[in-house]
């Protein structure tokens, strides 16, 4: 997966499509992001224990990758990512629009 914690993405698809926001967790696993702000779903809950607040609560639903899309901050645009090796030997990933490595 190409999208890390902290990258900027823009939705592609679905009622937020078109928002941008920043990542909260990358799930690599399920191929999904939480993004802040973004797919909010509201969840009836029931105080248990204290522990949690009761009544409807708004929280951000995973995004499957496919459905959102890097945001280069250099060229500020939605890119595709690339992954190169550097002559160390380490992998970086890179903005496949105006090459720039980003992390
Ligand atoms: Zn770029």
């Amino acid at each position: 997966m190409k999208i890390k914690k902290n990258d900027t993405i823009v939705v592609i698809a679905g009622k937020d499509r078109g928002k941008k926001g920043k990542v909260r967790r990358a799930i690599p696993k399920g191929e999904r992001v939480v993004v802040e702000g973004l797919n909010m779903i509201k969840r009836h809950s029931r105080a248990r224990r204290a522990a949690r607040q009761a009544g409807i609560v708004e929280l951000e639903a995973p995004l499957h990758v496919s459905n959102v899309m890097f945001m280069c901050e250099k060229c500020k645009k939605p890119a595709r990512v690339g992954v190169k090796a550097l002559e160390d030997g380490r992998k970086v990933r890179y903005c496949r629009a105006c090459q720039e490595v980003i992390d």
